[in-house]
C-alpha cells in the first residue's frame, strides 16, 4: 500500500542498526597494529594495541589521526610510513568487514513500499557516513544524512533531531527513529517528539522501567527484520 503522505519519515542510525559492526573496529585496529609492529614500531602487539586504545579513548573515535599520535607517543616523532601503513590497513580491513544485517535490505524495501521517506541521523563525519551507505549499495534509499559534524551537536541532543526533521520536512509525530542505543537514539528521538524503535540494543531492566514509568513511545525489538511488525 503506497501513499503520498510524505511527512512520514523513518530515520536510521547506521552502526549497529543498518550495519553489523560487531567488533569490526577492533579487528581492523589489531590488523593495523600488527603490520606497524612488523614494520618497525618498537613495541609488542598487545602493548601497541593498549597504547592505541588509550589514544582513541582520549581523542574520541571520530578523531582522524590516531596512528599519527601513536607513532609520536612511541617514537617521540611522527613516522609517516608507519602512519600510512596503519591507516590503510585499518581502512581496508574495516571495509572488507563492512556488511549490512541480513534483514536490512528487505526492511528498507518494505518501508519504501509503505510510503515512508528515509534518512539517516548519525554521530560522525558526513562523507564517512555516506561512504558506508554507498559501499553497502543502499545509499539510494536515503534522501538525506544528517550528522553531528553538520549540526555541531551529537545525538541525543535535541538539535540534531530538530534539524533532521526540518531538513526532511517531516512531521515528528508521524516520524520514527530506529537505532541501537537507548540514550542517543531512543531518548534523543522521543525528546524531540518522534517515536523510537530500538533494535539490537543493550537496554537494561532499568531502561525498560524508565520507559514504562514515563510512558515513552519506545518499542524494543530484536532486530531490524522486526520493524515490519510495527510500521
Ligand atoms: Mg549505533
Amino acid at each position: 500500500m503506497y501513499n503520498d503522505d510524505n511527512d512520514r519519515v523513518v530515520f536510521f542510525d547506521i552502526d549497529g542498526t543498518l550495519l553489523d559492526t560487531s567488533d569490526f573496529a577492533e579487528t581492523a585496529r589489531k590488523a593495523a597494529i600488527g603490520l606497524m609492529v612488523d614494520n618497525g614500531l618498537p613495541l609488542d602487539k598487545d602493548e601497541a594495541y593498549g597504547v592505541l586504545k588509550t589514544i582513541i579513548r582520549e581523542k574520541g573515535s571520530n578523531y582522524g589521526k590516531h596512528f599519527n599520535v601513536l607513532t609520536q607517543v612511541v617514537l617521540g616523532h611522527e613516522d609517516p610510513m608507519l602512519v600510512a601503513l596503519g591507516m590503510i590497513t585499518y581502512h581496508n580491513v574495516k571495509m572488507a568487514l563492512l556488511r549490512p544485517f541480513p534483514e536490512t535490505l528487505d526492511t528498507l524495501i518494505y518501508l519504501k513500499s509503505q510510503g515512508y521517506r528515509l534518512a539517516v541521523i548519525s554521530n560522525g563525519i558526513t562523507i564517512k557516513q555516506w561512504e558506508k551507505l554507498v559501499r553497502l549499495n543502499i545509499h539510494s534509499f536515503f534522501d538525506a544524512v544528517i550528522t553531528s559534524e553538520e549540526v555541531g551537536k551529537e545525538k541525543p541532543d535535541k538539535l540534531i533531531y530538530d534539524v533532521a526533521i526540518r531538513k526532511m520536512h517531516g512531521n515528528p509525530e508521524k516520524s520514527v527513529m530506529i537505532g541501537n542505543k537507548f540514550k542517543a537514539d531512543a531518548l534523543g528521538a522521543v525528546n524531540a517528539g518522534l517515536s523510537a524503535i530500538l533494535v539490537n540494543s543493550d537496554v537494561t531492566e532499568d531502561d525498560r522501567e524508565y520507559i514504562k514509568k514515563h510512558k515513552l513511545d519506545i518499542t524494543i525489538v530484536d532486530d531490524i527484520g522486526d520493524v515490519n511488525t510495527i510500521l
